[in-house]
């Protein structure tokens, strides 16, 4: 079966992902969609998603995504919905429930949120009222969106006091850290970020935030994939509520969820419906329980620590390159580099290594006004991609850089070797 490519326009065979009777029904019924999502499949397999963020599910994840599921409705919590018909899909919630608190061991686990973003927008509301101040990193650091930004509910409705990082490290700097809380005694102090390479002290959040009588949110967005797979120390004995996303590094649906002692379990359930959310989506609810059987193998545990050892492997290749690392390394799966080195900024960079192929982000650079550029081993790591990829890798990118000629057919190259769907 061969489609016609949406933005091409040049015939290409269906990819294998695709090879179910859904999907030629689709490709019958409505051919401009089904083009659509062939050729991001495509894209997706012909480039190197590097993207910190995004990895590739498991087919059983797309199947429970793509199941009938999809279509009950289910306000509130197993065994007490406000619709009816619910009793299949309660098994559903109470199944990634149940996983979800056995992995991170988790005295109460929330998994309806419909993103990370809801999952913080729900801690706020369970701990929160408005006008409350927060302490959380500042945007320019890698601080979230919802870390206190003046376009987000978070800046508009808290009052956020911004910490940040040592301009010489890069290290979140503790000691400016604890001062900000004792002269600004903040509610709550939120630890996680979109680009930090190294793991939080947990222990010291927790002791800054006991001094100062705050609660400690941990949003974990990014590593509690790795803290599923044992590569990654886990915030969950530490912050009163921990709010992660179940699509990064843990490789499930794009999704949210939020983790916390019994006692505020309650408050949290009642901050994501009916305080934040409407009905759950139950597909994907069902997708989550099966990422999380998966998280929960041998298989996974050596695929979180193969992530981590890759983008160590990666930042020193790329130092090899003339990149500057940024805090000199990686504990986690992302990687910051400023590309000054090879005369370019974050987003000149970004544009070059796009038009190559190679998929990413910029990312702020701690001292200065430039922009970095973050990149991160989840989903190449996924695809099977080992150490010498990564040596691979970082000669691609500086050879994108540099605008040398046949790059993105060296690209095309390695990428073919390691498609991220059976075909
Ligand atoms: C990704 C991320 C989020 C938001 O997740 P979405 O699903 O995009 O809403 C929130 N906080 C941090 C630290 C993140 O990395």
């Amino acid at each position: 079966m061969s489609v016609t490519h949406p933005v091409t326009h040049a015939a290409h065979p269906a990819p294998a992902v695709y090879d179910s009777p859904g999907f030629r029904a689709l490709l019958r019924q409505d051919p401009q969609a089904a083009d659509i999502l062939y050729g991001e499949a495509r894209r997706q397999a012909d480039s190197l998603q590097m993207i910190a963020a995004e990895n590739f599910t498991s087919p059983a994840v797309l199947a429970a995504l793509g199941s009938p599921l999809a279509n009950k409705y289910a306000e509130g919590y197993p065994g007490a919905r406000h619709h009816g018909g619910c009793e299949i899909v309660d098994a559903a919630e109470r199944l990634a429930v149940e996983r979800a608190k056995a992995l991170f061991g988790a005295e109460h686990v929330n998994v309806q949120p419909h993103s990370g973003s809801s999952a913080v927008l729900a801690a706020y509301a369970a701990l929160l009222r408005p006008g409350d101040t927060v302490l959380a990193m500042g945007l320019p650091y890698g601080g979230h969106l919802t870390h206190g930004s003046p376009a987000n509910f978070s800046g508009r409705w808290f009052d956020f006091v911004a910490y940040g990082v040592d301009a010489e490290t890069g290290l979140v700097d503790l000691h400016q850290l604890r001062t900000l809380a004792r002269h600004h005694r903040p509610k709550a102090i939120v630890c996680g970020s979109i680009s930090y390479p190294r793991h939080p002290d947990y222990a010291a959040f927790r002791e800054v935030a006991d001094d100062v009588g705050a609660y400690l949110v941990a949003d974990a967005a990014h590593p509690i994939g790795l803290v599923a797979g044992g590569a990654a120390p886990s915030p969950v004995p530490y912050a009163d509520i921990v709010c992660a996303t179940t699509h990064k590094v843990l490789r499930g649906p794009r999704g949210g969820m939020i983790l916390c002692g019994a006692e505020l379990a309650d408050r949290v359930d009642r901050a994501v419906f009916p305080f934040t959310q409407g009905g759950a989506q139950m597909h994907t609810i069902a997708a989550k329980a099966v990422a999380f059987g998966e998280a929960a193998t041998p298989a996974f545990a050596s695929y979180a620590h193969q992530t981590v050892a890759n983008a160590r492997e990666l930042a020193e290749a790329l130092a090899g390159e003339g990149f500057t690392v940024l805090t000199g390394g990686t504990d986690t799966h992302i990687v910051g580099v400023d590309p000054a080195g090879l005369g370019v900024d974050g987003r000149t960079a970004r544009g070059r290594l796009a038009a190559a192929g190679i998929v990413l982000d910029t990312c702020a650079l701690p001292y200065g006004d430039g922009r970095g550029i973050r990149l991160g081993t989840a989903a190449v790591t996924t695809q099977g991609m080992g150490r010498g990829e990564m040596t691979r890798i970082a000669g691609l990118f500086a050879a994108a850089v540099r605008e040398d000629a046949g790059v993105q057919a060296r690209v095309r190259e390695l990428a073919a070797g390691f498609p991220p769907y059976p075909s």
